[in-house]
């Protein structure tokens, strides 16, 4: 019996990592949904699109086709219209203006729309802000992630590095505070626990040790 597992909680908790993981234990598709989000704030900027014109917005959206493709390395690469920006969508400059992008109610029915269809097929994990809440929210397993923020800071920070950016902790720190205040206070689909979601601390917990209660409540 493959099952939906749906993962969402602040920026820089571990959701990703996790969910990566216990996708590929379990065989299972991994989305990530904040990169769907990304693409689309890397096309914004790229193409000046204003985001308070709606109809430029809309018309934008109509241009914008994403995909995914796992890749050995380093799990999945992000595809924009064929073309690989999953370094770019991870840069500062989009950590930045991503979540004002995703505010725009147009912006958000157009990629719930694409995750309920990737969603169609059984056995996928999925990870976001709005996944357990509104993209399925009749998903069997939902987690809702949380972790202190200097342990959130840190992990992102070395992260970044490892992609070869370095960035001072406190802008790291800074970006996660704003993501989280436009995230949990929007109109639409405002960050929040779904009311069946296992809420998971990842401050004091090994990675390793979190993925295997992930897979056994999975398994459960
Ligand atoms: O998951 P990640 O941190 O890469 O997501 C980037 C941003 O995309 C989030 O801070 C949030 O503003 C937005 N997002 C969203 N809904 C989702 C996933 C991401 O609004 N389901």
């Amino acid at each position: 019996r493959k099952i939906v597992i749906a993962i969402d909680g602040y920026s820089a908790c571990g959701k990703s990592s996790t969910a990566k993981e216990v996708a590929s234990i379990l065989g299972y598709r991994y989305i990530d949904s904040g990169a769907m989000y990304r693409a689309v704030t890397f096309y914004f900027m790229d193409h000046h699109v204003a985001l308070t014109n709606p109809k430029e917005v809309a018309r934008a959206l109509e241009q914008i086709h994403i995909s995914f493709k796992v890749n050995p390395k380093n799990g999945t690469d992000t595809f924009l219209n064929g073309l690989n920006v999953e370094k770019e969508i991870r840069k500062m400059r989009v950590s930045e203006m991503v979540s004002q992008v995703s505010t725009i109610k147009h912006v958000r029915t157009a990629m719930v729309d694409q995750q309920r269809r990737m969603g169609k097929e059984r056995g996928i994990v999925m990870d976001g802000r709005d996944i357990g809440t509104v993209v399925f929210p009749t998903a069997e397993l939902k987690l809702f992630m949380k972790a202190d923020m200097q342990v959130r800071a840190f992990r992102r920070q070395k992260e970044l590095l490892e992609r070869g950016q370095l960035v001072d902790l406190d802008d790291v720190v800074e970006n996660i505070r704003q993501r989280d205040e436009i995230d949990t206070t929007r109109a639409e689909s405002p960050l929040r626990k779904a009311d069946d979601a296992v809420e998971v601390d990842t401050t004091h917990i090994a990675f390793d040790e979190q993925v295997d209660e992930v897979i056994r409540m999975a398994l459960a």
